[in-house]
């Protein structure tokens, strides 16, 4: 092969010219072997100059490298760096405990720590405490104001001599789900102050603790997100729901024997999951009961009304994977995600609302969480599907329904009990019900309509304009019949 390209290429070189016999006054040509003479080489200024430009160049770059990594590695082995995201539930803690007032030490110290970019977080709340609505009657609000960090970078005094380098910000990409900016906090500290960091962290909790204590604190669907609704509000007694004769004792010994039962359920591999159904009209406490039982377990409340416009099955099943902790799920108007939708759909999903399957899913399904107890609501029990009376999914069915004399006797005495002394008054009342025909067919009263009653929400009602007056309430008791028999 070389012959052959040796002979269609002959190589022919110029002759080299001798040394020293170019033309006068011109430098004579290189010779081959003078490409390897460094000396000649570096005697050219321009050779020089250029190799010694470009290694102060790169000596540059090396040093700059040299240094920023130097920098990098003296502050990994020197500092701690902590990065909390949005989604975690400590974020808000530890935004809260840097919003803590804290002292300021010495001039220097409130140079370095003196926070320029502030953010403001406003939460309003009813006037009419343990209102649920965000303004009272009036409309007037509360609206309490906490000062926190806000983006950017800050370093906050922890104690003499120990300083915490805060950054707050927004993460360039958007969360799929809400389409809101991702956030992240982190905290830097030096090495020698990492022990810091539990303190932080259980001082955040306990401050956390200490503004839900004695609260319930309701969380709702916003979008693809859970969100407290309103500040914690005071734990609701459960001695201040009336249910009908031993409906209460009964729903609520049974949540504690499941509570109580958690190894049972893991021993035998049955996912520890209890549901209930409440069904009855509105205004019978189906919700006051639930926000006080969480009271009295100590628990929160995740809400999601399924009779919203846009609660999908995605929704749903996304939800309850986020579901927060120790919290009692209640879906309300389940009827809504069923009712007549499945005869009405033949695919079972317009992808507007949630779907029966979706319902099912989310009760027991994989995206039912494994340690769970979920309140089913409804006002129309008669639209439910069976197959959702099954172990997991419901295992329990009360009807909550219309005031009967048992409850009207006991929202008596919770109002009137200190000033009815012989309870005369409430035989008046309950008497007067009963002539009104509102406890429902009375056979020694034919002329009263069938199936006229009230419900303990009109008589809580009645019983609210009437305060200290019980004289008063029994005259207004013609009040409590519903719109739909007034003459
Ligand atoms: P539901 O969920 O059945 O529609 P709510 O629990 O929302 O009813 O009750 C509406 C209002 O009426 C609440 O302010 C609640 O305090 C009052 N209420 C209704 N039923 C009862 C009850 N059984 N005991 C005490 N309060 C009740």
């Amino acid at each position: 092969m070389p012959t052959d390209l040796q002979d269609s290429f002959p190589l022919v070189l110029p002759t080299p010219p001798t040394p020293g016999t170019g033309q006068q006054g011109q430098p004579a040509p290189l010779a081959p072997s003078s490409l390897f003479n460094l000396d000649a080489l570096f005697k050219n200024p321009v050779f020089a100059g250029g190799i010694g430009l470009a290694g102060l160049g790169a000596a540059a770059t090396i040093g700059r490298r040299a240094l920023i990594r130097g920098t990098e590695l003296l502050r990994r082995s020197m500092l701690v760096n902590v990065e909390i995201s949005k989604r975690d539930p400590s974020y808000n803690w530890v935004l809260a405990w840097l919003a803590q007032p804290r002292e300021e030490g010495g001039f220097l110290a409130r140079r370095i720590t003196r926070i320029r970019n502030l953010a403001v977080a406003t939460s309003t709340r009813s006037v009419a405490a343990g209102s649920e609505k965000a303004e009272d009657e009036t409309g007037r609000t509360h609206a309490d104001f906490r000062v926190q960090p806000g983006y950017g970078h800050h370093i906050i005094r922890h104690r003499p001599g120990c300083y915490i380098g805060v950054k707050r910000e927004k993460a360039g990409t958007t969360t799929t789900m809400t389409g809101e900016p991702h956030e992240t906090l982190t905290l830097t500290l030096l090495w020698a102050h990492r022990h810091v960091l539990s303190e932080l962290f259980t001082e955040a909790h306990a401050l956390a603790s200490q503004f839900h204590e004695g609260k319930t604190v309701v969380y709702t669907a916003k979008r693809m997100e859970w969100h407290t609704l309103g500040k914690p509000r005071l734990k609701r007694p459960l001695g201040s729901v009336i249910l009908d004769e031993g409906v209460k004792e009964s729903l609520v010994g049974d949540v504690k024997e499941f509570l109580a039962a958690r190894q049972w359920y893991v021993d035998r591999g049955v996912p520890y999951r209890r549901g209930y159904l409440l069904y009855g009209p509105p205004g019978t406490g189906k919700t006051s009961f639930i926000q006080a039982l969480a009271g009295e377990l100590d628990y929160s409340v995740a809400m999601i009304n399924l009779s919203e416009v846009g609660v999908t099955d995605d929704l749903l099943a996304h939800l309850l994977t986020q579901q927060p902790e120790k919290s009692i799920l209640v879906l309300e108007d389940v009827d809504a995600a069923l009712g007549n939708r499945r005869a009405r759909d033949p695919d079972g999903y317009s992808g507007k609302t949630v779907t029966f399957s979706g319902l099912l899913n989310a009760l027991d399904g994989l995206a039912a969480g494994e340690d769970r107890i979920a309140f089913l609501t409804t006002n129309h029990v008669e639209r439910l599907d069976p197959a959702l009376i099954r172990p997991g999914r419901v295992d329990m069915m009360v009807r909550i329904g219309e005031a009967t004399r048992f409850q009207a006797a006991e929202m008596w005495d919770r109002y009137y009990g200190d000033i009815d002394i012989d309870r005369s008054g409430r035989e008046r009342f309950l008497g007067r019900l009963a002539e009104l025909g509102l406890f429902g067919a009375d056979p020694e009263n034919p002329n009263v309509p069938r199936g006229r009653h009230t419900s303990t929400a009109a008589i809580q009602g009645l019983f609210q304009f009437n305060k200290n007056d019980m004289e008063g309430a029994i005259k207004m008791a013609e009040g409590l019949i519903p719109r739909a028999f007034e003459a």
